[in-house]
């Protein structure tokens, strides 16, 4: 396959951009090689510079769910772009997009849209912290939520230790109130929670885990947090960016039946242009400016352009629309798994809806250290076998995998054929 254009790109970028790339893991660190420009993509489909046609699983980390460049997407987008591009204003379609996203999340009574996902849990971490008036919060090991200083920490040694943070250029203090508990653990929870006892403001959490791949809440997990925090007054905030609208119809609280008392959004709400959101209980989002104290603002928040392609995704996926997503998905994940076994390949398969992962590994992974035990080799092999084949996977172990409307059995079959291939070899 001729990568020659990519390589020479990305040889260019290097000298212009750190890494080559706006985004670490784009630059291919843990799997090696050189990642392809990219310079359109359709359906389910991306192609780089070179002209080779990739079938994507990435979606753009997830908001592509229709599939790229859906054209009632793009007709939508035309006919706001005709208006202006920013008006630093309010403007009708954040009343739409708002009412859209709280007919299906029922949890939220008021809703701020910014314009990432970082944005969306710095901003739910400080109306946390103003509404309890208290400081420390907790969050999980391999729990990704954007790049906030107090926010780039994991475990250190085991659960429950005080965060260290993972980024030069955070100053220890940043992350002394943010406090590590593992995933799947309610005892880890319970046990930071009387270390610290009434100190603790918030509990931040991706109610499904999707940066330490695909990993999925064991039954009672989310219940049991919502009684924690119920018990000990902490705010709990579910940061749905990933799962929002694409794990279920009502997001992953929806589909646990788990209601938090805030949640972030970003992807899928924006369709692939630079949203996202924060909403929750009336009562703690009266603290937001200019209603309460709690100050944030943002000069291209509820961009029109955003909020019209994020109205028109949401009006887009129907039942019918996530019944296809997830038996679509199914048919993958299962697949993948029976042909593993076939050959006697240790793998374990995750799908909610059209969110999927893998791991390498013949034990059921439930958190971010038994996902540090798989088997990364043979993850980074199948990456480059699948790349080789025109497919494109997530370039690390430790990323979802994601399914759009427009992927068609017989691509699911094409993959499945090359994953046999690839055990064969
Ligand atoms: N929260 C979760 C669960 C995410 O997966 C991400 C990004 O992947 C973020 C927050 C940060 O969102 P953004 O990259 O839009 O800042």
């Amino acid at each position: 396959m001729n990568t020659a254009t990519s390589e020479k790109l990305f040889e260019k970028a290097q000298t212009h951009l750190p890494g080559g790339v706006d985004s670490p893991v784009r630059a291919f660190k843990s799997v090696e090689g050189t990642p392809r420009f990219i310079v359109r993509a359709k359906g389910q489909y991306i192609y780089d510079a070179d002209g080779n046609c990739l079938l994507d699983y990435v979606g753009t980390w997830g908001p592509a769910i229709l599939g790229h460049a859906n054209p009632h997407v793009l007709t939508a987008l035309h006919e706001a772009m005709k208006n202006g591009l920013s008006f630093g204003a309010p403007t009708p379609k954040e009343i739409e997009l708002a009412e859209l996203v709280k007919e299906r999340v029922p949890s939220v009574e008021l809703i701020r849209f910014v314009n990432s996902g970082t944005e969306a849990t710095m901003s739910a971490v400080r109306v946390a912290r103003g509404f309890t008036g208290k400081d420390k919060i907790i969050k999980f090991d391999g729990n990704y939520h954007g790049h906030a200083d107090y926010l780039l920490t994991k475990a250190g040694s085991g659960a429950a230790t005080c965060g260290v943070p993972d980024s030069a250029g955070v100053p220890a203090s940043f992350t002394e109130h943010t406090v590590i508990a593992e995933y799947n653990n309610l005892e880890s929870v319970e046990t930071v929670l009387k270390e610290h006892k009434d100190q603790m403001a918030a509990i931040i959490v991706e109610p499904i885990m999707g940066n330490m791949g695909c990993i999925t809440p064991q039954d009672g997990f989310l219940q049991g947090l919502r009684k924690l925090c119920d018990e000990h007054k902490v705010v709990l905030i579910f940061d749905e960016v990933m799962t929002g609208f694409r794990v279920h119809k009502n997001c992953a609280q929806g589909l646990y039946g788990v209601v938090p008392d805030l949640t972030c959004f970003g992807k899928i709400i924006g369709g692939g242009l630079p949203v996202g959101a924060y909403g929750g209980k009336k009562e703690i989002m009266e603290m937001v400016a200019p209603l309460g104290p709690v100050y944030q603002a943002g000069t291209l928040s509820g961009n029109p352009l955003a909020m019209a392609v994020g109205c028109k995704t949401l009006e887009l996926l129907t039942d019918d629309a996530y019944n296809k997503l997830d038996q679509n998905t199914k048919a993958l994940t299962t697949g993948m798994a029976e042909i593993a076994k076939r050959h006697n390949i240790a793998l374990q398969v995750t799908q909610v809806g059209s969110m999927f992962g893998f791991f390498f590994s013949d034990q059921p992974v439930k958190n971010a250290e038994e996902a540090r035990q798989i088997d990364t080799q043979k993850f980074k092999q199948l990456f480059h076998y699948f790349l080789d084949n025109n497919i494109n996977l997530a370039p690390s172990p430790f990323e979802a995998g994601f399914m759009s409307l427009t992927h068609s059995q017989e691509d699911i079959q094409k993959t499945l054929e090359i994953f046999e291939e690839f055990l064969q070899k």
